[in-house]
């Protein structure tokens, strides 16, 4: 019996869609329990190179069945999209369950995303722009929209009315815009519905059957623990919990079936948005990291922006798992760290009244932190090509035993570039 929760130890992008489309080959179940269409996973496979946001990573195993729990942003639009892009590209149809419980991202999420964004300029947050903060704010705030909700026209009604009420004051004099009626959404949401019909179901008994029975889950993360609203970096965090903790909670399993956390961490660091990030690089060294990064530079799977890029940070990073409550690592894009001579990493944080310290302070005292940095010797090699663990030179064995020791757990694979097969499966020996 396995529910394996894959999640990201670091600031996201640490490669958890490549670890999950890999795992899912072994999986009856792959479910999306948090998060919206704001973040995007890079799966390579044979049928080509895909941006996933919405669905599901077991999308390209036609006997995995892929469900979006009802802890998720339901951007039903960009689902369906993504849906309809892989099969022109000759996937075979997927098997998709989506929750009658999530709630729907509408199209005044977004365009109160966008008009905040704006209206707070330099001080935004780096918004993906994609409504999930107005979604989940909404969702708290008990004004949301329930996918079953859109089936019920009296209900729907009453929702939006109540839900405009107070948006119309915001719309008309915070951002001088006209008010919006219920009428404005429905014939769009009328038409989603029909088109989402076929895949609703009510998941979370289906997942509460699967799992005594044996039948092995994946519930895979968004982002990563250092964007948790309550762990991470607030409040340049993300609106939902991307931790393993709320993975059953979100999927609709019990808090115990969970049994194994993979902690998916980047031999280096990487950041979209704004916020803190002590690692970080900047001038050509950072050029340089961001263009040999990934499979194709750092740049956002959502956005197309420009990922800040830092080396790997021994004290986030050690955060991260523990918040995640990692019992294993999957350590990425090692391959990428050959061109150096030697690697500089990030031990400990100097603070602003000069104390050094190699635990993740709260988010006050972590503006201004410089990074105390060691340094470990490169390999100076491609290793693009490496299928075991003992086929890597000596100098990246030490690496991932550095790894291993910052953040106190095993380092169970090893992923030597984007695709499918460059992946080392770590003996227990
Ligand atoms: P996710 O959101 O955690 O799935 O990560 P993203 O897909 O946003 O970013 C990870 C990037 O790294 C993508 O471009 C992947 O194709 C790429 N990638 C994943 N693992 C590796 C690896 O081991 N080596 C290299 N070079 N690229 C990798």
């Amino acid at each position: 019996m396995t529910v394996t929760a894959i999640v990201g130890a670091n600031w996201g992008d640490e490669g958890k869609g490549k670890m999950t489309d890999v795992l899912s080959a072994n999986s009856s179940y792959v479910v999306r329990y948090q998060g919206g269409s704001n973040a995007g996973h890079t799966i390579i496979n044979e049928y080509g190179k895909f941006a996933l946001h919405m669905l599901p990573s077991g999308v390209f195993y036609p006997n995995v069945k892929n469900v979006i729990g009802p802890g998720t942003a339901l951007d039903v639009d960009a689902l369906l999209k993504e849906r309809e892009t892989l099969l022109a590209s000759g996937v075979p149809e997927p098997l998709l369950y989506v929750s009658d419980r999530a709630q729907i991202v509408l199209p005044i999420h977004r365009l109160f995303d966008e008009l905040e964004e704006e209206r707070l300029g330099v001080r935004g947050f780096g918004s993906t722009k994609r409504g999930i903060a107005p979604f989940y704010a909404d969702k708290y705030a008990k004004l949301g929209i329930q996918a079953a909700d859109l089936y019920e026209e009296e209900r729907l009604h009453r929702r939006l009315t109540q839900s405009l009420e107070t948006k119309n004051v915001l719309l008309e004099h915070l951002y001088g815009r006209r008010p919006l009626q219920p009428d404005d959404l429905l014939p769009e949401l009328r038409e989603q519905a029909e088109r989402l019909r076929p895949f609703l179901c009510e998941t979370t008994s289906m997942l509460q059957e699967a799992y005594p029975k044996g039948e092995s889950i994946l519930l895979e993360g968004q982002l990563g623990a250092l964007r948790d609203p309550d762990h991470g970096i607030y409040p340049y965090s993300t609106s939902s919990s991307p931790l393993a903790g709320f993975a059953p909670v979100g999927a609709g399993l019990p808090p115990y079936a969970v049994t194994d956390v993979l902690a998916v961490v980047k031999s280096y660091s990487s950041c979209v948005g704004a916020g803190p990030f002590v690692s970080e690089l900047e001038g050509p060294e950072a050029e340089e990291l961001r263009r040999r990064g990934g499979d194709a530079g750092e740049y956002g799977a959502t956005t197309g922006r420009p990922r800040r890029v830092g080396w790997f940070d021994a004290v986030a990073t050690r955060y991260g798992c523990m918040v995640q409550g990692g019992t294993e690592v999957a350590l990425t894009n090692l391959d990428v760290l050959g061109y150096l001579a030697s690697i500089p990493v990030c031990v400990g944080y100097k603070l602003q009244d000069g104390t050094v310290t190699d635990r993740f302070p709260v988010n006050a005292k972590l503006e201004g932190a410089k990074p105390v940095w060691h340094r470990l010797p490169g390999w100076r090699c491609d290793l693009s090509h490496a299928q075991t663990f003992e086929e890597l030179p000596e100098a990246a064995r030490q690496y991932i035993a550095f790894v291993e020791s910052a953040v106190n757990v095993r380092v169970s694979y090893v992923s030597v570039g984007p695709k499918r097969e460059q992946l080392i499966r770590r003996g227990m020996s």
